[in-house]
């Protein structure tokens, strides 16, 4: 039983609202193992529909992705008294940039309603050296859950470009690995799971600043990178293997060379580019990203819950014109972005710059009632756009 000091007499609607306040406090303390995020009735298959409606193709790494999470937040509901321990399935996802791996890890974090925060891995250094502590990433999840510690030991944090903090010590060149090896380290502790002490305004720890306790233990770490030359490490290990067997037929990489050779990425591979083992061992899940062919640039571009197109036509909407894009201005958008080579990043900018001003325009334009875009249209607006400097390499 709870009972609650307070004032003889009459309760007033102050102390109601106080009372319910220690009560919800307090039956949480008491039940621990009250499920947060429940998981009843949500299945993978859900989870992977809910992708699909933000996130286009990349069927497998949904479907890896959907069953880590409904196993992550299976095991936080875990009852403590159970013998077996369901480990942490925290995520390593390798693939081109621009491809679909933050929006991925944004689109979970989205459908759970937790606390979600991307981290660029290349910012970290050792502790010491110029540059960030690792803490500063749960900084930040704590100001994205507002906070509220609670919450943001719930969150989800993407950590990209952790193929940049490979081993550099082939390289001669470098005598100190700051921000290479010694990040990695630093960083182990943190996904399996410990308190840390985290500087709540983010930035370096001082020695005068008031640290919050975050436990990392039920926090769900989603690591991305492109892990350039990684293909050429598959290949080989691959091509060993193909020897070694009789008939060359049966190793599914035998025939792989269109496809996409990511697909037969392991641990293995991931070590050899120069993540230490113990960081490999950290991040159990493994999937990859298929590079976004001209079909599935174009669907980005129209399919998605809030697509490009959806987007510019609602801008539209809003100052009461009715915007229509010929198919083939959405092929001519398409064609750009493959041949900026940003993935579909580069679907956004090029969009811009073929509506730029026409956004400028119309708002002063009383009596417009469509904007039409045709491809000539598109074609004339980037030919006159900075953009098409902008070419990747
Ligand atoms: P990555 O993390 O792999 O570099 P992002 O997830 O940041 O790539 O993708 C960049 C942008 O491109 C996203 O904001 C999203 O709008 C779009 N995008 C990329 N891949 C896809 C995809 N498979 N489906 C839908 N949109 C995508």
């Amino acid at each position: 039983m709870i009972l609650i000091a307070g004032i003889e007499g009459f309760i007033c609607e102050n102390c109601v609202n106080q009372a319910q306040f220690i009560l919800e406090e307090e039956l949480g303390k008491l039940d621990k193992n009250q499920p947060e995020i429940s998981l009843k009735g949500i299945t993978p298959k859900e989870i992977k529909s809910f992708l699909d409606q933000y996130v286009i193709g990349q069927d497998d790494a949904k479907k890896v992705l959907s069953v880590a999470v409904y196993n992550h937040y299976k095991r936080l509901n875990q009852k403590s008294e159970d013998d077996v321990e369901i480990e942490k399935s925290n995520i390593l996802m390798v693939g081109p940039t621009g491809t679909g791996k933050t929006l991925l890890a944004k689109t979970i974090a989205r459908f759970l309603k937790v606390p979600f925060t991307i981290v660029d891995a290349t910012v970290f250094t050792e502790a010491g050296y110029v540059g960030e502590d690792v803490e500063s990433i749960l900084a930040r999840l704590l100001q994205a859950s507002n906070y509220d510690v609670k919450s943001a030991e719930r969150g989800i944090v993407y950590i990209d470009e952790i193929d940049k903090i490979a081993r550099k010590s082939d390289n001669p060149s470098i005598t100190r690995d700051v921000s290479g090896e010694g990040v990695q380290q630093s960083l182990l502790k943190m996904l399996e799971g410990t308190d840390v002490q985290v500087p709540p305004q983010g930035g370096r720890k001082h020695p005068e600043q008031k640290m919050i306790t975050i436990n990392t233990k039920d926090i769900l770490f989603v690591c991305g990178g492109a892990f350039d030359g990684i293909d050429k490490i598959i290949s080989r290990r691959t091509e060993r293997q193909i020897i070694g067997y009789k008939n060359q037929e049966t190793h599914p990489a035998a025939n792989a060379s269109e496809d996409n050779i990511l697909q037969f990425v392991t641990p293995q591979d991931i070590k050899h580019y120069g993540l230490i083992p113990e960081l490999v061992g950290r991040l159990p899940v493994l999937t990859y990203l298929d590079p976004l062919d001209k079909d599935i640039l174009r669907a980005i571009l129209t399919e998605p819950r809030n697509a490009l197109v959806k987007q510019y036509k609602k801008l539209m909407e809003y100052e009461n014109i009715k915007l229509i894009l010929d198919d083939e201005a959405l092929d001519f958008i398409v064609e750009k972005a493959i041949e900026f080579k940003l993935g579909a990043r580069g679907l956004r900018s090029i969009c811009e710059a073929i509506m730029m001003d026409a956004m400028f325009e119309i708002p002063s334009q009383k009596n417009k009632k469509t904007l039409h875009i045709t491809r000539k249209y598109a074609e004339g607006k980037m030919s006159k756009s900075k953009l098409k400097k902008l070419r990747a390499a």
